[in-house]
């Protein structure tokens, strides 16, 4: 196989792969505090203790992977760009405001 040919291969594998990983498991573990949602932190005998929330994912631990929100991101503007639009004749009373 050509090395071009190989290479854009292996670059569509990695996009699948990745598409793939998006669709089954859209949120990842957060990685400030590694999915805990808080920070860890010792007292003073050198016991580990549960720090403060986390800011970045709000306390959940998890984010949602770039791929995702990115996918979130196009349904959403396809959808408000191919809704349909609302008929004037959709009205059935006569005086709406009484
Ligand atoms: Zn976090």
């Amino acid at each position: 196989m050509p090395l071009p040919a190989l290479a854009s291969f292996l670059l569509l594998l990695f996009t699948l792969c990745y598409a793939g990983l998006c669709a089954a498991q859209p949120f990842a573990a957060c990685r400030k505090c590694r999915g805990f949602g808080f920070a860890t932190k010792t007292d003073r005998k050198g016991r580990a203790k549960r720090g403060k929330d986390c800011r970045r994912c709000k306390a959940t631990g998890a984010r949602i992977r770039r791929g995702r929100h990115l996918w979130d991101l196009w349904r959403r503007t396809h959808e408000r760009g191919t809704r349909p639009t609302p008929t004037a004749g959709t009205r059935t009373e006569s005086r709406p405001w009484l």
